[in-house]
């Protein structure tokens, strides 16, 4: 039996010594105690490189932008977590923000 050696940690067994890291607070955010980094991220490492402990329980790719429900960003809670693309994310803005300011506002201006 090969023992001791660098046997890569299964995605479960990393998540499970992840979660032991975490204080649950009152609004029901997994807060992280491990490693935080000056930008308030948690960072856990795996195997020779640090990434950010919500991407990687959401085992988020390259491309995908992982946004906090919450805005807590040490919060590694994945039901406080939404995983999208930067273009939803552009969509979505566009969506919320923008939109509302065309329609009436510009309307109204023209009457007046
Ligand atoms: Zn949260």
């Amino acid at each position: 039996m090969y023992r001791g050696g660098s046997k890569p940690l299964s995605f479960e067994t990393r998540l499970q010594r992840i979660n032991q890291k975490v204080q649950v607070s009152d609004t029901g955010c997994w807060l992280w105690t491990g490693t935080t980094r000056p930008d308030g991220y948690g960072v856990v490492k795996v195997g020779d490189r640090w990434e950010r402990v919500h991407r990687f329980v959401v085992r988020a790719g390259e491309i995908d932008v992982v946004r906090h429900k919450c805005n807590v960003r040490n919060c590694i809670n994945r039901e406080h977590l939404i995983i999208g693309t930067q273009a939803q994310n552009v969509l979505d803005s566009v969506a919320a923000g923008t939109h509302h300011a065309f329609g009436r506002k510009l309307k109204e201006s023209k009457d007046a």
